[in-house]
């Protein structure tokens, strides 16, 4: 149920290849596997079991089993906190292995995984495991004819599908909550990135969290992730990924009507306004576009900057991805943007590229693959100007390394095209007008608003969307109420 890899940095390691049920690594029940593709050189890493519909409920099952065990159900917050602790602690002494599974599987850079990704994972768990005793009722006083009181209590076996953009962080968001209020889980990773979590598997295991507590599957989207949100066992589905995805997902979910989290796509605008700073808006409007190589949910996708400082902007900004968005092999120290995670996504990235082309936009920077050595899914880091509205490059999410820059003239102007999608997860604005700010940012249809900066995300700040963007939140205290009931209790007191 392992293979020994060895990565180009001179890191191996026992690779678990399973489904991880019951805290054992199996094979699926036809032998079934997908294979998992190195976007840097486009060779194979190595092949993992893919769950059937049976072997999700095989998991289901033992998810609900583990639910109602005293091992677990037994524990109190305290207790699960500090099991919770134990992973955070497994996760951090073996940083740079899951750094190297993620940087080779993903294609994102080593660097960023050991120094942002991973440490993220830590803080979230043991956030959450901070939670984990403090996360509790209330008593409600009505006078003395009545004593009633609520009760948090978990909702059960919780389904998780996860996307491959952040495979260990967008698990940890999920894992943290849902362990902090006692559910337990079946977690569905993403077939394009299958590896970095299944290693966690082991450290689950070793941290001592009961068998069946959590179950970590690979498989197919429609095959395995479908039969999750359909089984009739599963009280909760959270998923993260595509807006198309989440929309079949809540009618699937809807035959058992499940308690559901959805946290999908974005289009998100950064606004600079004539007074900005715009050293400092450029800086973050690279940082919000090609970071991760452009597949955020949140990218500023949409640059929007007042016809005063168009030009400026442009320039500053043009210089800072020539100088910054060092595309190569993401294993290099000074790389800072690697392949696009798959050829499918790295073909429909160009597509875009093409759609702003035809469409009549300027191509001012990239617009073309970028291979290393003649092999990878790279794409040179993309700036289109000239953009309309009306194109497919300001309206669809292309979740690569390409910007729309539009010009607009007034605030309200700004604030019109900025909400102009269908979208609503992050924003952000640049501006030095204190009362402009935040007078902006209440105007936004958004999640989320960043200003004077971009994608600053803090697992103690609640996470999510309007609009086509998801439904409820993670993160933060208001991440907890995804995953627990009010139970409200009365009691006559006159009996
Ligand atoms: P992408 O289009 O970027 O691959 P998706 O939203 O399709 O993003 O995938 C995100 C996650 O959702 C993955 O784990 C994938 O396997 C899963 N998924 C895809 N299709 C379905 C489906 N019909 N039902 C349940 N899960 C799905």
């Amino acid at each position: 149920m392992e293979v020994e890899l060895k990565a180009p940095n001179g890191k191996s390691w026992s690779q678990p290849v399973g489904l991880f049920i019951n805290n054992e690594f199996v094979k699926s029940s036809n032998e079934q596997k997908l294979a998992s593709i190195n976007p840097t050189n486009e060779e194979e890493i190595c092949s993992v079991y893919a769950a059937t519909a049976e072997d999700v409920e095989t998991a289901v099952s033992a998810s609900r089993k583990a639910f109602k065990d005293p091992s677990w159900k037994g524990l109190s917050g305290t207790e699960r906190g500090a099991l919770m602790t134990k992973l955070a602690d497994l996760v951090a002494e073996n940083a740079e292995i899951l750094a190297t599974i993620e940087c080779l599987d993903n294609g994102k850079p080593y660097t960023v995984a050991l120094t942002e990704n991973v440490p993220e994972v830590v803080n979230v768990l043991k956030y959450y495991a901070g939670y984990a005793d403090k996360n509790f009722g209330q008593v409600i006083d009505v006078g003395p004819a009545k004593f009633a009181y609520t009760v948090k209590e978990p909702l059960g076996v919780c389904g998780q599908i996860i996307p491959w953009n952040y495979p260990l962080d967008m698990a940890a968001w999920k894992l943290g909550p849902a362990l902090c209020c006692g559910n337990t889980i079946v977690l569905k990773l993403a077939e394009q990135t299958p590896l970095s979590m299944l290693y966690v598997a082991k450290l689950i295991k070793e941290a001592g969290f009961p068998p069946g507590v959590v179950n970590i599957i690979n498989g197919h989207g429609r095959e395995a992730g479908a039969a999750l949100v359909q089984s009739p066992g599963v009280d909760k589905i959270a998923f993260t990924g595509s807006t198309a995805t989440g929309k079949e997902i809540m009618k699937m979910a809807s035959a058992t009507m499940k308690n559901i989290t959805l946290e999908t796509g974005g289009k998100s605008p950064l606004i600079v306004f004539e007074d900005a700073d715009l050293e400092l808006a450029a800086m973050w409007s690279h940082i919000g576009i090609m970071s991760n190589q452009g597949q955020i949910c949140t990218a500023t996708s949409r640059i929007l900057v007042h016809e005063k400082v168009y030009d400026a902007f442009v320039d500053t900004f043009k210089s800072k991805v020539k100088e910054i968005s060092v595309v190569g092999d993401p294993f290099e120290e000074n790389t800072f943007q690697g392949p696009q995670v798959t050829k499918a996504q790295y073909d429909r990235v160009l597509g875009f590229i093409e759609s702003g082309k035809e469409e009549g936009a300027t191509c001012m920077l990239g617009g073309e693959p970028a291979p290393i050595n003649g092999k990878g899914f790279f794409v040179a880091p993309t700036v289109f100007t000239n953009v309309k509205p009306s194109m497919k490059i300001f309206r669809e999410e292309i979740f690569g390394p390409c910007v729309a820059v539009v010009s607009f003239k007034t605030e309200e102007e700004a604030i019109e095209l900025a909400n102009n999608t269908t979208y609503g997860l992050g924003s952000a604005l640049f501006t030095k007008d204190l009362t402009k700010a935040h007078r902006v940012a209440r105007e936004i249809e958004a999640g989320m608003v960043w200003i004077n900066s971009s994608n600053d995300s803090d697992y103690r700040i609640p996470f999510g969307g309007v609009k086509q963007s998801g439904i409820g939140r993670e993160l933060g205290e208001a991440g907890l109420a995804a995953y627990c009931n009010i139970k409200s209790i009365h009691v006559n007191m006159t009996a």
